[in-house]
C-alpha cells in the first residue's frame, strides 16, 4: 500500500489556548496520533501557527500590535517556543522534527520550489516531521500568504497531499456563525464546489487568529487542485487525527 500524505495544520488561539501560552498538554496528544498515523502508512507534516501570539506573551504584551515590524519581532521571539514545544514533544516518541519557514515568493520561484519540494521529501523519507510556520521576519505585505490556512493549502499543493486536517478552537463549518447565532448548526460534508460554502464562511478570525472560516473555506478550495480533502475539526476533540483515520466523522468534511 502506499504512503499517504496529510498535512495538518493548528491555529493559533487554539495552540496557545487562547493566548495563555503554548498547550503542551494537547501538543502531546496530537503528538502521540500523529505516532499512529505514520504507524499506519501516513506520513505528516505540521503547519503551525502561534508565533506571534506566544513571542507577545514572552515580551509581555498584552494586545496584539498594529505595526508589522512589532508583528515580526513577536513571531521571532515566539517562533523559539513552538520549535522547542514540538521538538520536545515528538522527542519523547524518539522522533525529530524540524523547522521550515516560507514566504510566497518561495512558492513561486521554479528553483525554489523545488528545494522545497525536496527537502520536505528527504525530511519524510528519513521519519522527520516538518513543522512549517510562515517567515514571518521576511513576509511583507506583498510577499505575506496572509493566513497559516492559505500556507498549509499550497503545501498540500506542493506535496500533493491526500488530506489536509485543519485543527481549530471551533467544532466545524457552521451554516451561520455560531459565536453570533445559537441557531447555528454544524454542516457534516459538503463538496467543494458547493457554492453554499463561502456563503456559510465568516471572515472574522476573532482576536487571535486571522482568518476565521472564510480563509479555511478558500483554502479547502485551494487543497481541491491537488485532490485533497480538506477536514476543518476542533483540535481539542478527543483522539480527533486518530478517529478521522477510522474513518469517523468529525466535524466538516469538504469533499473534491
Ligand atoms: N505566522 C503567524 C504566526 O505564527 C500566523 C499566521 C496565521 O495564523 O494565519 O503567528
Amino acid at each position: 500500500m502506499s504512503k499517504q500524505r496529510w498535512i495538518i495544520k493548528v491555529g493559533s488561539a487554539l495552540l496557545t489556548d487562547s493566548g495563555k501560552g503554548i498547550d503542551q498538554k494537547l501538543i502531546a496528544q496530537w503528538a502521540e496520533q500523529i505516532i499512529n498515523l505514520r504507524a499506519n502508512n501516513i506520513d505528516v507534516i505540521l503547519v503551525s501557527s502561534g508565533a506571534i501570539v506566544e513571542g507577545m506573551n514572552r515580551l509581555g504584551w498584552k494586545e496584539k500590535p498594529k505595526d508589522i515590524h512589532q508583528l515580526q519581532a513577536a513571531a521571532a521571539v515566539g517562533q523559539m517556543g513552538l520549535i522547542q514545544s514540538y521538538e520536545l514533544l515528538f522527542s519523547k516518541h524518539d522522533v525529530h522534527t524540524a523547522q521550515i519557514l516560507l514566504t510566497r515568493d518561495n512558492l513561486t520561484n521554479e528553483d525554489r520550489y523545488e528545494n522545497i519540494s525536496a527537502t520536505l521529501d528527504n525530511l519524510l523519507l528519513h521519519g522527520v516531521v516538518p513543522i512549517v510556520n510562515e517567515n514571518d521576519t521576511v513576509s511583507t505585505s506583498e510577499i505575506k500568504f496572509g493566513d497559516n490556512d492559505t500556507l498549509a493549502a499550497l503545501v498540500a499543493n506542493l506535496v500533493d497531499a491526500d488530506r489536509l486536517i485543519i485543527l481549530t478552537d471551533q467544532q466545524g463549518l457552521f451554516d451561520s456563525d455560531p459565536r453570533h447565532n445559537d441557531k447555528a448548526k454544524m454542516i457534516h460534508s459538503i463538496h467543494v464546489s458547493d457554492d453554499k460554502l463561502t456563503k456559510f464562511a465568516s471572515k472574522s478570525g476573532g482576536i487571535l487568529g486571522s482568518g476565521g472560516m472564510y480563509t479555511k473555506v478558500i483554502a479547502a478550495k485551494q487543497a481541491s487542485e491537488s485532490d485533497t480533502t480538506t477536514h476543518i475539526v476542533s483540535g481539542r476533540e478527543q483522539d480527533v487525527l486518530s478517529r478521522i483515520l477510522n474513518g469517523e466523522h468529525v466535524g466538516t468534511l469538504i469533499n473534491c
